[in-house]
């Protein structure tokens, strides 16, 4: 018999899961700061429950969720990415990146991607299944615990690992509720970005559900006819549409959308492009976050050189549109969404 997994529930749930343990209702609350802010690696570390139903609570469900199976740390010490083996045995990534400002943890939400972006390594098997929010949780959780060897703790996470997070509505949503309780990390939904490849549906029950979360959409492109080529959703959630979504997010949450341009050298990093870009994003609530492309071995996509990224980045701020360029962390250790796992696949495969 599989035990029940208590990692990924509220107290409420936790308390419903063990009634049959016959433990009083305010040990649901000890059992999930024993599993959220303590991370027991079991039951029987619990030590302020009864040591009877200590066992009868191992007897019957487990806390564990994720095991290391790789680590690979930037040569800055900056970046480490963590792929973290699964109940089933199937892999996800997940990176810490430790900036100036605090320390940032990136989350896969499902195991592959259904997404076909072209220069993306997350999608070239396709999507296997959806993460549950204690899958998605107990990523953030090893990150904090990892951190807390120095006193340090995750202070803003970002839905940006492997997977399409909207996808995975229901799960996700639950995580980023779980993350904010206080029995567990206490976070709050400002510290929270979710970027999206743009399910428009998904959008609008994320604005409905009025969390101050950052909204991030990929972009990459500034028609539809060269979205459609890096970006198959496209055909199905034309730009427009997407935009227009964006658009009621910002309205509604009265956050600033950020839209991710991921730069390919003689694809999309032109003056035209650039030009284009202002045309979209000019008078929006809106950020653009520049990212010169990870090239993944075998795609053929190239990042554009130094000077034509600065002169991207300069014409959108002469054009009045707020832009960034994302600091390149990780690129020596494969960073890029699912370039590890790909990795280790691979390297499975071969043997
Ligand atoms: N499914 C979500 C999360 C994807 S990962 C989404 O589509 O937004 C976060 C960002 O990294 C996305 O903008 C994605 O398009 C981009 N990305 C994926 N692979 C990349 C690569 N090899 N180089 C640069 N950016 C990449």
């Amino acid at each position: 018999m599989t035990k029940t997994n208590l990692c990924g529930m509220f107290v409420e749930e936790i308390v419903a899961a063990t009634s049959s343990c016959g433990l009083e209702k305010y040990r649901g609350r000890q059992l999930a700061e024993w599993i959220y802010q303590r991370q027991a690696a079991d039951f029987e570390a619990m030590t302020n429950i009864p040591k009877a139903k200590r066992e009868l609570l191992a007897a019957n469900f487990s806390v564990g969720i994720v095991t290391l199976q790789a680590e690979q740390a930037a040569a800055d010490g900056s970046t480490s990415k963590f792929l973290l083996a699964l109940n089933d045995g199937l892999a996800v990534e997940t990176v810490l990146m430790r900036h100036r400002y605090g320390n940032s943890v990136c989350v896969s939400t499902q195991v592959g991607c259904g997404m076909g972006c072209v220069f993306c390594a997350s999608t070239i098997n396709g999507v296997v299944r959806n993460l549950t929010g204690g899958e998605i949780l107990a990523q953030v959780l090893y990150a904090d615990k990892v951190l807390s060897q120095n006193n340090e703790k995750v202070d803003s996470v970002v839905i940006m690992g492997s997977g399409e997070p909207l996808a995975n509505y229901d799960n996700v949503l639950k995580f980023i509720r779980l993350c904010h309780e206080e029995y567990c990390l206490g976070m709050s939904y400002r510290s929270f970005t979710l970027s999206t490849a743009g399910l428009v549906s998904g959008i609008d029950r994320l604005a409905a559900e009025g969390l101050p979360i950052t909204l991030a959409i990929s972009l990459h492109a500034t028609n539809n006819t060269e979205r459609s080529l890096l970006m198959p959703i496209n055909e199905k959630y034309p730009m427009e549409q997407v935009m227009a979504a964006a658009n009621r997010y910002a309205t509604t949450t009265g956050r600033r959308v950020t839209y991710e341009y991921t730069l390919i050298a003689g694809i999309n990093d032109t003056d035209r492009h650039a030009r284009e870009l202002i045309s979209l994003l000019r008078n929006r609530l809106a950020n653009v976050n520049l990212i010169p492309i990870n090239p993944v071995p075998k795609q053929g996509l190239h990042r554009p050189d130094k000077a034509s990224i600065n002169r991207f980045v300069e014409t959108l701020k002469r054009g009045g549109v707020n832009a960034t360029v994302r600091r390149e962390m990780g690129t020596d250790i494969r960073a890029a969404c699912g370039q590890l796992r790909h990795k280790v696949l691979n390297e499975v495969d071969n043997t």
